[in-house]
């Protein structure tokens, strides 16, 4: 058996995240259709092809004046011209000369002479002239030219995750498709003599195989290509040969198998194959006997990554996203970013043990500001019914045994 190596919920993190700092796609990149990319890890910088805005940008509909002209209130200026968004260069082909305004829609290009835009609101229009109550500060509600950015700006970097607003970046330059990385292929392998597939009826003392299906999920949504291995039995060569099939992927994740009993086999397997285990623990619950280490592969080099994650299915899904997911993102090519937890206001007490920072299945709920957040009653690292409910974890601290309602508390949202 390896040595034991018990670490701190933050020393275990670190160590994974400079694991994972190492680490990159395998695989060439490749090149999709712009909404097929979303999601997706850029491999490619995107660059503006011209200046952001391109033009003096309106945001209001009014007037476009000089600033100058309003020193006294009421102003009233001559109305020379009207300009519509996407007006054509001929129509801003003058120069605004003082006592001049010209009406202005949104998104249209402010004219030469023009330094601010009044809102429609504090103007009153009778026939080609304009009274003007408010004054107004130059630059006001004009966007300038350049201003967001000037073209050849890197507007997405290489490593970023195409969510939404990205995409509407790529979309902005004229990008109709995208070059990202390809998703690592991540086994995964259930163990234990009472699992039984989905698909098959299961005996009076045995449990369905839920785990790989929550990793897969979990997977998927990290940015990989789950593989869902046979499951093992409790038994060290067939585990072994299983382990093996794993190493062909880029990381592999196991469930169960990892705590104190005469059954857990999977470090002594591990050992077998002379791996390296970077810990053999973390003081949190759940999830306390989860494994991190590296492995010699057949099949591929470097050597490979491997979690063993505690069988317990609530144990299962926290360590994964505690653990597991920076090390898909690196495979996938995403720049490292750190975990963040929010915080909510604590609506009923909480009594914890001390020792293990824990990571309790909890529902924020209220509105708005008044987001509070409550743990579920659930039953302990087994009750996947109550972890599905909640929509969050709320995180306590290993010296804190009693967390009084009304506290502002970390929370992990899921
Ligand atoms: P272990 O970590 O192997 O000691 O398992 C801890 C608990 O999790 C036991 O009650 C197992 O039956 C349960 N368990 C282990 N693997 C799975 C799985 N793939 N799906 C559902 N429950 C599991
Ligand atoms: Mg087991």
């Amino acid at each position: 058996m390896p040595r034991e190596s018990v670490l701190s919920f933050e020393e275990a993190r670190h160590m994974v995240e400079e694991h994972a700092s190492r680490l990159g796609p395998s695989s060439p990149a490749e090149t999709v259709g712009l909404l097929r990319s979303a999601g997706r890890v850029l491999a490619e910088k995107v660059v503006a092809d011209r200046d952001f805005p391109p033009f003096p940008r309106a945001t209001r509909d009014g007037y476009a004046v000089r600033a100058g002209d309003l020193a006294q209130l009421p102003a009233i200026l001559q109305v020379v011209k009207e300009i519509k968004a996407g007006a054509a260069p001929q129509d801003i082909s003058f120069t605004l000369q003082p006592g001049e305004a010209a009406a202005i829609m949104t998104g249209a290009p402010a004219p030469p002479g023009a330094d601010a835009v009044v809102m429609v609101e504090y103007t009153a229009r009778q026939a080609d002239r304009v009274e003007i109550s408010k004054g107004i500060g130059g630059g006001d509600n004009i966007v300038p030219i350049g201003s967001e950015a000037r073209r050849g700006d890197v507007l997405l970097p290489a490593g970023s995750r195409l969510g939404h607003a990205a995409i509407a970046v790529a979309a902005s330059v004229g990008r109709t498709s995208m070059t990202v990385h390809p998703r690592p292929r991540i086994a995964i392998l259930a163990t234990g003599d009472e699992i039984v597939d989905v698909a098959s009826a299961p005996g009076p003392n045995q449990i369905r195989n839920s785990n790989s299906y929550s990793l897969a999920t979990q997977v998927s949504a990290a940015g990989g290509e789950p593989l869902i291995l046979p499951t093992a039995p409790d038994e060290p060569r067939r585990l072994r040969e299983l382990i093996e099939e794993g190493l062909t992927c880029e990381l592999l994740l196991l469930s169960g198998g990892v705590s104190m009993g005469k059954y857990d086999l999977v470090e002594q397997v591990f050992d077998q194959l002379d791996a390296e285990f970077f810990f053999t623990g973390a003081k949190i619950q759940p999830g306390r006997p989860i494994v991190f280490g590296r492995v010699a592969s057949a099949s591929r080099t470097p050597p490979v990554y491997f979690f063993g994650l505690p069988g317990n299915p609530v144990s299962t899904m926290v360590t994964f996203e505690l653990f597991a997911r920076p090390v898909i993102e690196a495979l996938s090519g995403l720049t490292p970013h750190k975990l963040v937890f929010l915080r909510a206001r604590l609506k009923k007490d909480i009594q914890a043990r001390t020792g293990l920072k824990r990571f309790l299945p909890a529902v924020l709920s209220g509105e708005f500001e008044g987001t509070e957040v409550e743990l579920m009653d659930w039953h302990g690292s087994g009750d996947i019914a109550a972890t599905a409910r909640a929509n969050c974890y709320v995180v306590t601290p290993p010296d804190r045994e009693h967390v009084p309602a009304g506290e502002w508390v970390p929370v992990l949202l899921r």
